[in-house]
């Protein structure tokens, strides 16, 4: 199909500096957990991006001295030539692709704590870093200043020789161009502090030394144009778009090929904002004002998924190029599909920020809701468009259950060419636990997971979605496919069973009518009363979106949990602050480190965790956060009578998703869609051992393929 020409002008060239770019799709910068450790996951990773059409895929951030070590979070480095080693295998693979290489180049001063490289930090003025523990340095003087900015053109040259075309300046987020800019930082008297003037001076003097170094790659800055309002920002003490950041933009411009422009401060999740609080395009308020200043092309984000929305903001004057972290990673191909009158396509990005925690959490590789493939391109080496034909695909499929799992299995098996896919639920609707989940506060657009795999399913043929149809074991032996995958998904405990006790809470019965579950309040619409006590040990989303929902409808909330904060993991998705906000201005008490031990229709029972010290908190009705309990009844029927599996002709029967390891959304689409890949392997329950970037001793290229005797482990050898 050919494209759409109301998007014509998303597709057309533009120039920065020498470089010319094919259309306005523009990866920034962002992180993977790849860093330079990982080469061959880097480089396949970014490179999907370059095939699925986008012009310039950069780096993370890539630090460019030992003494920017922020271990444990893993990001790109160019500290020595072994670094421009590792590097150049990305750029080479996105040049295969057509596309331009960027790096975003950081000395990341006070926040690195050196923790691998135990190198003495160094700082703008000696005050301790409000990010790590114990991160200070020695404040800079003028010949250290002078050493620095030759570490900076070292670093711009070590980027050079990896193939990076397009060289990023980073000024923003704990580079050292912001300790000098914002008044929060810098303390100076010298002729680096006070003034504007001598605030960006040292940023002025590095882009020059660096132009003069390199006059045929793109240099240019990624650049916090607003540093936002107290508690999430640094008020005046920071930079606010409409005065010095728009400054700086007229400052620095005759010394730049391109501005790369966000919003924000250490706190990023006003940056990648989550779809609970942050509409798309949410930073335009503050970054189209670069335009007014500056001759050079400007990149905005704000997750754009919606090419109407991409073509307004190019047409309006906002910016010149779409750039995109998160829509980038949940769709490599987004350019090429709206390129291809193809959008309907796209696999939108929901904003749960499950891809920032993995990187948050300090090291594991990206994780994605919505595209499974994300990270594996390289160590499973999965495509997200392309799958081959199943060895097996003469079989009939039976998959159980259309959760996020059931679709996504069934969706890829589709996809495999298996005969017929039928995926059958007993609900009207796909989606699974999504149909109640997305109908919660401010997780409405989760329901892109489902919306996206309907799409793909009703274009697929050979698949089918089978609604308002529950299955029994029977049921399933009759029903004629050769292979059978449940998906049944998982329920939250009704009796309160969790991991802090590993015990059931007393009193706790959900069949109750003052003991309620999650689903039973947001699906059922059980009466809850006035006063409400929410029982956290889940540690995600669900406490506090309870909390926040029975809140706002006017009940009195206290929320209790185990864990030291509310909903810990929301740190790691950067929804901690607001949603905290949020709880606090609805009026819910939030009560930490505390376990409820009994519940009655007047009360809950708890005790703090360390001190002991019981009490009692009166309410009405208890809502169970505690655990989710695997629904897997039907596959346990089916193992324990194997010779009736077997008299009905089916191969193979297989568990997946929530209903073997209730988790996270993103483990429910992975869990789909590795068992579909594997479908035709000897043992598909079986994940297939994946490449290891590990230091191997007498290593040979060939160490790092899939199917390498590096990876063998020994089981086929037990089978035997
Ligand atoms: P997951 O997250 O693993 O995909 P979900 O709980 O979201 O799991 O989805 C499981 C789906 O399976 C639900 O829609 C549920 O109604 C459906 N289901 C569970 N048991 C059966 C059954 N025996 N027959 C048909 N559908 C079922
Ligand atoms: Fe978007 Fe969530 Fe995927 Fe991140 S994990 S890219 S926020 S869908």
């Amino acid at each position: 199909m050919a494209r759409d020409p109301k998007y014509d002008v998303l597709f057309e060239p533009v120039q920065v500096g020498p470089k010319t770019l094919r259309n306005r799709f523009w990866q920034v910068p962002h992180c993977n957990g790849a860093g330079s450790e990982r080469p061959g996951m880097q480089a396949e990773f970014r490179a999907m991006k370059a095939e699925g059409g986008w012009s310039a895929v950069f780096t993370e951030a890539c630090t460019i001295t030992p003494d920017s070590d922020v271990m444990p979070l893993v990001g790109a480095k160019l500290w020595d030539d072994g670094d421009v080693r590792n590097l150049s295998l990305m750029t080479e693979r996105i040049h295969d692709h057509g596309a331009l290489a960027g790096v975003e180049m950081c000395a990341a001063g006070g926040m690195a704590a050196n923790s691998e490289s135990r190198a003495p930090g160094r700082v703008v003025s000696q005050i301790p870093h409000e990010f790590n523990y114990m991160a200070n340095g020695r404040a800079l003087d003028r010949e250290e200043i002078r050493r620095l900015r030759r570490e900076h053109v070292a670093g711009a040259l070590r980027a050079r020789a990896a193939g990076f075309d397009l060289l990023t300046l980073f000024v923003g987020l704990g580079a050292f161009p912001i300790y000098f800019l914002y008044p929060f930082y810098n303390k100076r008297t010298d002729e680096y502090g006070g003034s504007f003037e001598n605030r960006i001076r040292f940023t002025r003097e590095v882009l020059e030394d660096i132009r003069e170094a390199i006059d045929d790659c793109g240099i240019g800055c990624r650049f916090v144009i607003d540093t936002l309002d107290e508690p999430y920002g640094y008020g005046e003490q920071g930079i606010r778009y409409d005065g010095e950041g728009v400054q700086f933009i007229a400052a620095l411009d005759h010394l730049v090929d391109y501005w790369d422009l966000n919003i924000g401060t250490l706190n990023w999740g006003e940056d990648a904002g989550s779809s609970r609080f942050f509409a798309m395009n949410h930073e335009a308020q503050y970054t189209r004002i670069a335009k007014t200043v500056t001759t050079k092309p400007c990149v905005n984000v704000g997750r754009f998924t919606d090419p109407d929305v991409m073509v307004e903001a190019i047409t309006s004057g906002q910016c010149d190029i779409i750039g995109a972290a998160r829509p980038s990673i949940a769709d490599p191909f987004l350019p090429s599909k709206i390129e291809e009158g193809r959008p309907d396509d796209i696999r939108e990005c929901i904003a749960c920020n499950v891809c920032v925690s993995r990187w948050e959490m300090g090291g594991p590789p990206i994780w994605c809701t919505q595209n499974p493939t994300s990270g594996e391109e390289y160590r499973r080496g999965w495509h997200p468009e392309r799958f081959t034909t199943a060895a097996n695909a003469q079989n009939d499929v039976l998959v159980v259950g259309a959760g996020p799992a059931g679709l996504e299995c069934a969706m890829v098996l589709g996809k495999r060419g298996m005969r017929r896919v039928h995926v059958v639920d007993e609900q009207p609707e796909p989606g699974g636990h999504l149909n109640w989940l997305t109908r919660l506060p401010g997780l409405g657009t989760w329901s892109r997971v489902t919306q996206y795999r309907r799409t793909q399913i009703d274009n697929l043929k050979n698949v089918q979605f089978v609604p308002r149809t529950r299955l029994s074991a029977s049921d399933v032996l009759d029903y004629g496919a050769e292979i059978v995958i449940v998906a049944t998904g998982a329920e939250w405990a009704r009796d309160g069973m969790n991991g802090a006790m590993h015990a059931r809470i007393d009193g706790a019965d959900a069949s109750l009518s003052h003991v309620c579950t999650p689903e039973q309040i947001a699906l059922e619409s059980k009466a809850h009363g006035e006063r409400v006590v929410v029982v956290d040990h889940d540690g995600y989303h669900m406490g506090a979106t309870m909390a926040e929902l029975l809140a706002g409808r006017g009940a009195s909330v206290t929320l209790v949990t185990h864990f030291d904060s509310m909903g810990p993991y929301m740190r790691y998705t950067l929804e901690e602050q607001r949603q905290y906000q949020r709880l606090v201005e609805l009026g819910v008490r939030i009560v930490t480190q505390t376990l409820v031990t009994a519940v009655t229709p007047a009360q809950a029972s708890i005790v703090h965790v360390w001190s002991g010290e019981e009490g009692t908190v009166e309410c009405d009705t208890v809502v169970l956060v505690t655990q989710r309990v695997s629904r897997s009844e039907l596959y346990e029927e089916l193992r324990a009578d194997a010779g009736a599996v077997e008299e009905a002709g089916i191969a193979a029967v297989h568990l997946i998703g929530d209903a073997w390891q209730p988790g996270m959304v993103a483990q429910a689409t992975f869990s789909g869609h590795r068992l579909a890949r594997e479908i035709d392997t000897d043992d598909p329950a079986t994940p297939l051992p994946f490449i290891r970037e590990r230091r191997l001793l007498n290593a040979t290229e060939q160490d790092y393929v899939l199917g390498s005797p590096a990876l063998a482990h020994g089981l086929d050898v037990l089978a035997t």
